[in-house]
């Protein structure tokens, strides 16, 4: 029951993110009514539904019967699906500290899922998701310190950093992995002078490492240019995109960091196990 009420949670606030990715392209006001983005009609609630009116109106706006992109109910359905599984995962509603873990966990997603949208439309990072979202996340990582709630969560893990740990300081694994993950890309961006990787990029890395923490984030970057090259072989040889034009990269880090937040235990065993025969 509680996955079913984070997935449809989900619909809605996917349904809500596509709106927010576009508006913040415009620099329109976050709130007020829908429209269409073509004929600019506005939309009915009746046509406003998360996925149900995507289908009932067959991917036609009920006014100008352009199409209604596919980018609607495919982020609809991830975000709700990511939802779901950040409910079956942190929330535990007789822990108090699951409330909190999870509206964490939920808010970063959110924004991640705009960045992705964001820079697969635009080829951009919104500065305006992303440094909100670092702030958040290192409030959260400080909660955690404070508390001592090493246990909470597998990614809440404190890490004692050498002579830090000596001087009775305790630095968040997370700051660890965000200043990797920075370095690393900001070192590929500077060194192709933002061929490879933009600097938007780097700044992106922050915020992956600060939710991921050390090592975790090594399997969400392995991850992000695994299913990047994998994307990139199929434009390629269907022909849709030449060596070198420029994919956006966040929306390959993001799935990473997702499927590591879901699966990195599983898929690190399994990866041990490789060599333990
Ligand atoms: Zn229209």
């Amino acid at each position: 029951m509680t996955i079913i009420i984070f997935f449809i949670f989900g619909l809605i606030i996917g349904s809500f993110l596509n709106v927010l990715a576009y508006r913040i392209s415009i620099a329109e006001t976050i709130l007020g009514r829908s429209f269409c983005p073509k004929c600019k009609k506005q939309i009915s609630w009746y046509d406003n539904v998360p996925l149900l009116s995507f289908i009932l109106l067959r991917a036609k706006c009920r006014n100008c019967k352009k199409k209604i992109s596919w980018q609607y109910p495919l982020m609809e359905l991830f975000t709700a699906a990511i939802f779901a599984g950040i409910g079956a995962k942190f929330f535990d509603a007789g822990v108090a500290v699951s409330w909190i873990e999870t509206g964490y966990y939920l808010t970063m997603a959110s924004a991640l899922i705009v960045i992705f949208i964001y820079d697969w439309l635009y080829m951009e990072i919104p500065g305006i998701v992303l440094w909100p979202a670092i702030f958040a996340a290192v409030g959260f990582n400080l909660w955690l310190d404070w508390n001592g709630v090493s246990d909470l969560g597998e990614f809440g893990n404190v890490l004692s950093l050498g002579w830090l740990g000596m001087l009775g300081l305790k630095t968040p694994s997370g700051v660890l992995a965000a200043a990797a993950a920075f370095t690393f890309f900001f070192s590929l961006s500077a060194m192709s002078r933002e061929k490879w990787m933009g600097m938007g990029d780097a700044y992106l890395a922050i915020l992956l490492g600060l939710i991921l923490g050390w090592p975790q984030i090594l399997l969400a970057l392995f991850l992000a240019f695994a299913i990047g090259a994998i994307y990139g072989i199929i434009l390629i040889s269907l022909k849709k995109k030449k060596m070198k034009s420029q994919i956006p990269f966040a929306p390959f880090l993001i799935a990473g960091t997702l499927i590591a937040i879901f699966f990195h235990q599983p898929i690190i065993s399994w990866y041990l196990g490789l060599f333990i025969v």
